[in-house]
């Protein structure tokens, strides 16, 4: 089972990996961007382990950690992959409820709804060249193992780069966003193995 422990270390570990790539995703975004992703993110995750500390007394469980995860990237990150991640995690958290404890199970069940709160909000679907192409087959591995999402969704983030964007501001680009991996779909890979870092 995991406790809201685990899933403030998930957001910790996040909040590293996002530090340490913020440079690399906002190249990513350049050239089919605006340069951003790493710089939106890292104020993102910066201010979400902010609140986890802040917050007094600290969130009771596992959907309490991820609401206030999500709700912060919302409230703090301007460009689109703040509300859609803040959906992702926000919606999760709710399918979680206000149990102590969740299984693994029952984790996979409510990412699942949350990787369908972002195809709902953005109206994108896999193929598109957004986060869902590293989302959907990382979360669909997490029957396997955490390790085995996280290796899914980094596949799918490189699986990006012929692809053509058909969503977000790199669409704007029409033919001319094929050969570039997509910088959203690589930070839901770094999101997934910031999952498996907390699990291992
Ligand atoms: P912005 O494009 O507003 O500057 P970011 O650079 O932070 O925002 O995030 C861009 C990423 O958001 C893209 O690489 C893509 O993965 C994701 N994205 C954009 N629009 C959508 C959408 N409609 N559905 C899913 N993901 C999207
Ligand atoms: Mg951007
Ligand atoms: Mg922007």
């Amino acid at each position: 089972m995991r406790d809201a422990d685990f899933f403030r270390r998930w957001m910790v570990a996040a909040a590293a990996a996002v530090e340490r790539e913020a440079q690399w995703l906002t190249e990513l975004d350049s050239p089919i961007g605006d340069a951003d992703h790493g710089s939106n993110l890292l104020r993102g995750f910066t201010a979400v382990r902010a609140a986890l500390d802040a917050q007094d007394p600290a969130p009771a469980g596992p959907g309490a950690v991820l609401q206030l995860a999500g709700r912060t990237l919302i409230s703090t990150v301007g460009g689109a992959s703040g509300p859609l991640y803040g959906t992702l995690l926000r919606r999760t958290g709710k399918e979680l409820g206000d149990a102590a404890e969740v299984s693994d199970e029952e984790l996979r069940a409510a990412l699942d709804a949350g990787v369908a709160a972002v195809a709902g909000l953005g109206g994108a679907a896999p193929g598109d060249k957004t986060m869902l192409d590293a989302l959907v087959p990382g979360v669909a591995a997490l029957g396997t193992s955490y390790r085995a999402a996280a290796d899914a969704a980094e596949a799918g983030a490189r699986a990006t780069v012929p692809l053509q964007a058909r969503k977000g501001r790199a669409s704007y680009l029409g033919e001319r966003s094929v050969g570039h991996q997509d910088p959203g779909a690589t930070s839901s890979a770094l999101l997934l193995g910031a999952l498996a870092d907390a699990a291992d």
